[in-house]
């Protein structure tokens, strides 16, 4: 054990290897489903906020709090944290979404040689437990916490979140409190009262609920796919899914630290956020191709700029600036656009 990590903390009685544990980019992976599913024909409209749903002669009736009416013949709820309102809408019950936040430390590159491995603790019946793993972007990550609270909007860090944080670290791998944090963030899990995931259909209703998907939903996405297709079929889904060689493909840029990157290519521009060694194409391509970011932070999940060790405050003028040149959009749109 302290041959694979030497630089575990003193005392651990034992260790067991998992082989098939990976990290992945967990920005990049639901990218690249919605930029597959719009070169395929899908119908993409962000920031609609479904309020109202009304079932009459096998049709409902979507409504959204801008406005906006759509009629579907069948409705997939994936609303995560809001699926059990999406549910009620429908006039049903059985779950109710209680947010389990996890706070994580995100340290700065230079702590990556510290551990070669994602190093769990043993878990609990409530949680996997914080765990140190190395990031695809090249950083090491402590985290997450597991609070159930009652706002779905709490996103924010809190102190006692840090401080239990550094407190496991300690335990697992002491030097790395010694290095640099790059950030701090927080993400509420949709945990509900039940176990488990909360997967049901109503083909009366022409409905199909994915909801209560809470920590593993990013690893369990293709499987949950292939589900609600099954579910979607017995509540009257005709339409035969194209075979995987049928659909369009798409690529979407590598993010990760494993593979080529654009700026290693040297054809992508210049560099423009330098911590994240982000090109300027790479930003243009954010705006511009499908689903474009509208915001900052949209920019930063599609191509790493500003999520670096100085957070933007070298590149996020000119990263603003080349946004609205792409999108059309005036500066101070993004400016203020987090
Ligand atoms: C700290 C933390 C650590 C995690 N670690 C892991 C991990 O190691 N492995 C793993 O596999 N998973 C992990 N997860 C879990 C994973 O991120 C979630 O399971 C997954 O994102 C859930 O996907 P979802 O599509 O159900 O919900 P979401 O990704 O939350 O998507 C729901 C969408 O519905 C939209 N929406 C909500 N209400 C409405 C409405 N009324 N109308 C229209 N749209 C609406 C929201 O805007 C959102 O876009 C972690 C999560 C957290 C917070």
């Amino acid at each position: 054990m302290y041959e694979l990590e030497p630089h575990l903390a003193a005392g651990a009685r034992g260790a067991m290897v998992v082989p098939d544990e990976f990290i992945i980019d967990p920005w990049s992976t639901p990218l690249a489903f919605a930029k597959e599913a719009i070169a395929n024909g899908v119908t993409w409209l962000p920031n609609h906020s479904v309020t109202k749903l009304d079932r009459s002669n096998d049709i409902t009736v979507i409504s959204t709090a801008e406005q906006h009416t759509l009629r579907a013949r069948c409705v997939v709820n994936a609303a995560g944290l809001h699926s059990d309102d999406v549910h009620a809408l429908f006039g049903l019950t059985g779950f109710t979404v209680r947010p389990r936040r996890g706070e994580l430390i995100v340290f700065d590159k230079l702590a990556r040689s510290l551990l070669s491995h994602t190093i769990l603790p043993v878990p609990t019946s409530h949680t996997k437990g914080v765990l140190v793993a190395p990031t695809v972007f090249g950083n090491v990550m402590l985290g997450p916490t597991a609070d159930d609270i009652d706002d779905k909007t709490a996103t924010g860090s809190t102190r006692a979140g840090i401080d239990a944080l550094l407190a496991k670290g300690q335990r697992i791998l002491p030097a790395l409190l010694h290095e640099e944090v790059t950030a701090v963030y927080a993400g509420l899990r949709a945990a509900t009262q039940h176990s488990d995931y909360q997967i049901s259909h109503d083909p009366t209703l022409g409905y199909v609920c994915l909801g209560g998907i809470r920590s593993t939903g990013l690893t369990a996405a293709m499987a949950l796919a292939e589900e609600a297709l099954t579910l979607l079929q017995r509540c009257g889904l005709v339409a035969t899914p194209k075979a995987p060689d049928e659909l369009r493909s798409i690529r979407v840029t590598n993010l990760g630290e494993a593979f080529e990157r654009p700026y290693q290519r040297g054809s992508s521009g210049a560099i423009v956020c330098h911590c994240e060694r982000t090109t300027s194409d790479e930003i243009v391509e954010a705006c511009t191709a499908a689903p474009a970011a509208t915001t900052l932070d949209g920019i930063r999940r599609r191509t790493r700029a500003l999520s670096g060790r100085c957070q933007g405050f070298y590149c996020s003028a000119e990263v603003c600036a080349l946004a609205a040149n792409a999108s059309g959009k005036p500066m101070s749109d993004w400016l203020g656009n987090q």
